[in-house]
This record gives structure tokens, sequence and C-alpha cells, in this order.
């Protein structure tokens, strides 16, 4: 006996667009339908629309999930910025917020402000807090998505094992679902530009290094929600620069916008995209060098993956091609042309809003999931 929710998952992939076409794709009774069909009506997950095709009589409604009665908010963290946003049920956003912030203020005075905001974007548009169903945080760090807490994070000191659902929770008790930064922009990147391909592979480089894996719409995540850790492979294992994590010639200590930066006697991944920019000669030639570095990593994670294309987000991707032109040359050079021969190497389409829009996605895909409706139906 299919639940209202598993009934919710046949109307968003259009399997059934009416009534009728669930009483015959299920072959439930009719009394059985209507009883699934009124309590998502009900609880506002769907509405119906528009008119179908009738074949004589009156024309059946359409089926469709309601955007407009639930709301999510969330927010991305990265290691100087704070972006928030209020969503309606498809992830569009309805109110956003962003400011500079260095997460390595620590968790409270950083949960605060991100408590705060989700209020200020509630009250600012005039919606009921009520309406909130889920909430999604990402971070620039490893975090274990089922308790919501931090593993590690080499640009994130004092965050190790901080409870940060219970932070939130504290003024919002709903669904709330934490996750790595570039994992959350793979997704969204996907979502946006890429649902055709079954293998996306993101690799996000500012401050440091990291990636995220879709496939067939669902974030890798791995055994220990460590897929996508590329920025600690030693390439050089007797380099003199040490690394965040502390070992020595990491692809992140030679290839990262922080490295781009501390080679040109600069203090930021964003002073190395001003002076590409500008065009300056030597900004550009390290930037196309951490590029090529950066490509023979991910000329074995292409050869290994097969995806359909390789998105540069982060700062990096905004340095007018230079460092993708780096990847291109190693990447290419260094991996079989069957392994290459359908594969894009592309800047991300959604710039700076990548992880808000992946953090969507996600708290949309989860508030939506069968199991989520039948317990929130249940209450
Ligand atoms: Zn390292």
């Amino acid at each position: 006996m299919l639940t209202a929710g598993q009934v919710l998952q046949l109307i968003r992939q259009g399997s059934c667009r009416t009534r009728k076409d669930l009483i015959e794709f299920t072959g439930l009774s009719r009394s059985t339908i209507t009883d699934r069909v009124d309590r998502l009506i009900e609880a506002g997950y769907i509405h119906e629309s528009g008119v179908g095709a009738s074949g004589g009589g009156r024309p059946p409604s359409v089926l469709d999930v309601d955007p407009g009665k639930h709301l999510l908010l969330v927010a991305d963290l990265g290691a100087s910025h704070a972006r928030v946003a209020l969503t309606d049920l498809a992830a569009r956003p309805l109110a956003e917020e962003h400011t500079e912030m260095r997460i390595q203020r620590g968790p409270e005075p950083v949960l605060t402000w991100v408590r705060q905001a989700f209020q200020r974007l509630l009250d600012e548009s005039g919606r009921d807090p009520a309406r909130v169903t889920g909430i999604g945080i990402d971070l620039p760090g490893s975090v274990d998505y089922a308790s919501g807490r931090m593993i590690r994070s080499f640009l994130m000191p004092g965050w190790d094992d901080h409870p940060i659902k219970d932070a939130i929770r504290r003024a919002f008790d709903v669904p709330i679902l934490v996750d790595n930064d570039a994992k959350a922009m793979a997704l969204g990147e996907w979502w946006s530009s890429w649902r055709r391909c079954p293998s996306l592979l993101l690799v996000k480089v500012s401050t440091g290094i990291g990636a995220g894996i879709v496939i067939d719409g669902r974030i890798y995540r791995g055994v220990d929600e460590a897929a996508g850790s590329i920025g600690h492979v030693r390439l050089r294992e007797t380099d003199d620069r040490v690394c965040t994590c502390g070992s020595r010639g990491c692809v992140a200590s030679l290839a990262s916008g922080h490295a781009i930066a501390r080679a040109l006697g600069q203090e930021t991944s964003r002073d190395v995209v001003r002076l590409v920019q500008a065009g300056d000669p030597s900004a550009i030639a390290l930037t196309q060098e951490a590029g090529r570095t950066l490509g023979v990593v991910l000329a074995a994670a292409v050869s290994l993956l097969n995806p359909g294309v390789v998105v540069l987000a982060g700062d990096m991707a905004e340095t007018r091609e230079h460092y993708l032109t780096g990847i291109r040359e190693s990447l290419y050079r260094r991996s079989l042309p069957y392994t290459t021969r359908n594969l894009k190497i592309v800047p991300s389409a959604l710039g700076a809003r990548a992880g808000i829009t992946g953090t969507a996605i996600m708290v949309m895909e989860h508030v939506l999931s069968p199991g989520t409706v039948d317990a929130a139906l249940r209450q």
C-alpha cells in the first residue's frame, strides 16, 4: 500500500499528473487515492492547478507540488563570507542576505548571526516562521552528515565536533541538514545546469581545495563522508611549504588561492583574483601553473569517475579562465583520450550562489522525500 509520501513522489517525478493517473498507475482504489491526495493538499505539499487533457466530460485538474505554503531557510558559510536565504518549496529564493564574516570567529558568534539572519529574512518578508519546514547549512569542512557535527576543518579551529544542529534548533524545531560546501555546490550546479549528466565533479578552489561528486542526481559522500577531499593529496612530499593540515606538499599548499596569494606576497585568494583580472603577468603565470598542478590530481579523479563535466568553483573560477586553462592543459595531457572525449571543463555557472542554491535543493529533496512527508503527516 503506497503512503501519501510515495504518492507525492509519483507526482513530483511526473509519472502521474491527475487522480485518474494515480489510480491507473498504482492500482489503488479511488477512495485510497482520494485520501492520500487530500492529505497532501491539506498539508500544503501539492495543489490542484491548470486543467489536464480531457477525454470528454469535465477535464481533470492537474496535481502539482505547491511551492508556496512551505518555506526553507538555508545558510552558506565560507572562510570569509556568510550568505542566508529564505526560499519557497521549489528552492527559489524569496529573500537573501550576505555579509563578510570570518568563520574562524568560532561557532557561537557565527551561528548566532545565522539564527538572527534567518529571523530577519522572515520578518522583512512578512512570512510566518511556523511555515518553515526545513533548514540547511553548508560549511567549508568535513561534516558528519547524520549528526551534523564537524569532523575536521583546517580552516575552522574551534568547530570540531560542535553540535551545529542544536544551535539552530533553539530557534527552529524542524529537520536541519548540515553538509560540506563543495558537496552542496556540486548539487547546485548539477541541478541548475547539468540535470541530464549522470556524473558531475565539482572542484572548489578558494582559500583551500575541495571537491563534490554528484552521481545520478545524488551527492556521493563516501564511507567516512570524505569523498572529494582531494586538497590534501600529497603531490610533492619534500616540498618545503607546510599545508594547513600539517603535512608538506599537499595539492592545497601548492595550488590553492591561498598558496598563489602567498607566492605573490598577498593575503587572500580574492587578492589573486583582483591581480589576475587587472592583467598582472606574474599573477596570471602563477594561476595557470596552479591550475596545471591541480590538473594532475584531477586527471586521476577523471580517470576513476569518467564524469560528463568538471566544474571549477570558488574564487579561482573568476580568474578569466586562467586557472581553467592550466587544469585543461595537464588534465588532457595526463589522461587517456577515451576518458575525456565527452568531458566538459567549465567554470561555475552559479558563482557565489552555488553553495546556497545546492543547500536549498538538498533541503527541498529531504523535506519532500517520502519518509519526511509521512513523518510530518503523522504529527
Ligand atoms: Zn594538507
